[in-house]
């Protein structure tokens, strides 16, 4: 009895295989608890407890690794390059928000001198002066 279902279960993912590469399967999200470590690509660790690697480009990682950012609830845009591996849209995308009170929020960052919002960590364009991290909430 037990054999068959296996044996249904393979089929099924041979049949799928058969179908041949998907050109994009459709963005998708993960969301977990944004973990940093040291010199390592950050990692989102879902409810069910599975961790996910997070790729991304320069401005995506630089927010990711933002320490402010460390334990926040993460939610990403993107698609799974593995089980365990998941690449985040492209930057301007907006791709990158933190779940806080049911509520997604945008990361962005506030210079109060200036009054500048940014979208990356780091010193005001202007002022030169360290931003603020201001999480704002979504107009939908
Ligand atoms: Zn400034």
């Amino acid at each position: 009895m037990r054999f068959g279902v296996l044996c249904a279960l393979f089929g099924a993912l041979a049949l799928a295989s058969l179908a041949g590469p998907v050109v994009d399967a459709g963005a998708t999200s993960v969301q977990g608890t944004l973990i940093q470590r040291e010199n390592q690509k950050p990692v989102v660790e879902t409810k069910d407890r599975k961790r996910i690697t997070l790729e991304g480009d320069e401005s995506t990682l630089h927010v990711l690794h933002d320490k402010r950012l460390a334990g926040v609830m993460l939610d990403a845009k993107g698609h799974f390059l593995a089980a365990d591996r998941f690449q985040v849209e492209p930057f301007h995308t907006r791709a990158l928000h933190v779940v806080k009170n049911g509520k997604r929020l945008a990361v962005t960052y506030w210079c109060d001198v200036c009054s500048i919002r940014s979208y990356e960590p780091g010193p005001c364009w202007c002022c030169q002066r360290e931003t603020d991290l201001d999480l704002r909430e979504l107009k939908e």
